[in-house]
């Protein structure tokens, strides 16, 4: 299946693109960044007009932590290049209103959350023409020696305590030390955690829309959105935001063709993996409203070119939304948080 003619997804694509953009365009790239232990720099690229004071305009995060969720990256950089350059990445021109976005709109994306991890992947999009599911996961999290099937899944571990060890090192994982290794979205100790916390620091976001790939195992979807795993605990205007704001992402998806399951859901894991989300996520999901996108991956029934459509449908729709008023977020959501 071919790719999109301009797939920038390798920190050795994607970064010279993103140096360029802040060196070409000052007065609308600010650039954050954190290293990875290995060494890469992840970047935090926010577009605006900077001569356009940022009071009053809509503030979005855009992220994304998964190295094996190309089709993700491969959209935040189309829609950067429409932004910035006035194009698509293939040069066709956009039809983005991007006078109108950058006046009234601060948009942050962490396109790639985990280089390290990418640079190991030995794909550059999965179509599902290539590798089973079951190949596909052990890429992911790597080979468990017992089984020949997936290794474990974790948030922190350490090589040293492992016993066995598995056979090839999954590009989920980010290596913060000589032998220690997260998942990006499960710890704080990955650098996707540390720029998110410092763009937070910064500004006070309106939105944040984290972006992920799934496989849709017997299922005839082939997107969908999730809601915080707290969902039900949250002030209800955040609840009712989230729920507002991820009905108009399905809306948008079914109008474009796409097949999303039809209403959104809160995350639904339990045990440890629902800690995870509940230990990491949960000042953020007090904080300000957030979904997240699920859209195919590895399957011949959704390209890459459809995977990186779908997903930018879902920007699109953010970017475009109004969000809630000031008056409405402190006067009610920020007020029972900080209670929280
Ligand atoms: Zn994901």
């Amino acid at each position: 299946m071919p790719l999109p003619h301009a797939w920038l997804v390798k920190p050795h694509q994607t970064q010279p693109r993103i140096l360029a953009w802040a060196e070409r365009y000052p007065e609308l790239v600010e650039l954050d960044s954190v290293q990875q232990f290995v060494g890469f720099d992840v970047y935090l690229i926010t577009v605006t007009d900077r001569r356009v004071p940022d009071e009053g305009k809509m503030k979005c995060l855009f992220t994304q932590p998964h190295a094996h969720e190309p089709a993700t990256t491969a959209a935040c950089m189309d829609f950067l290049s429409q932004l910035l350059d006035g194009c698509h990445l293939d040069g066709t021109p956009t039809d983005l209103d991007r006078d109108r976005i950058l006046n009234e709109t601060v948009l942050s994306f962490v396109p790639d959350g985990n280089p390290e991890g990418r640079a190991r992947s030995p794909e550059l999009c999965w179509d599902g023409s290539k590798w089973s599911n079951e190949e596909f996961w052990c890429f992911m999290r790597g080979i468990d020696p017992r089984t020949l099937g997936m290794w474990e899944r974790f948030d922190h571990w350490d090589l040293r305590e492992q016993d066995p060890r598995p056979l090839s090192l999954g590009i989920v994982y980010e290596q913060i030390g000589e032998f220690e290794y997260v998942e990006p979205n499960r710890s704080h100790a990955s650098a996707y955690f540390r720029l998110i916390h410092q763009a937070l620091e910064k500004r006070d976001y309106d939105q944040f829309l984290d972006l992920h790939q799934t496989e849709f195992i017997n299922s005839e979807f082939n997107c969908m959105m999730l809601l915080p795993i707290l969902q039900e605990e949250l002030p209800k205007p955040l609840q009712r935001e989230n729920s507002a704001w991820a009905q108009e992402i399905v809306e948008a998806w079914r109008e474009a063709g796409a097949s999303p399951v039809s209403g959104p859901q809160p995350l639904s894991y339990t045990g440890v993996q629902g800690d995870y989300f509940r230990h990491r996520w949960g000042h953020i999901y007090h904080r300000l409203p957030c979904v997240s996108t699920e859209v195919h991956n590895n399957s011949p029934r959704t390209s890459p070119a459809e995977q990186q459509r779908l997903t930018e449908i879902a920007i699109r729709v953010s970017v475009a939304r109004r969000g809630l008023t000031e008056s409405e977020l402190s006067g009610s959501a920020r007020k029972e948080a900080r209670v929280l």
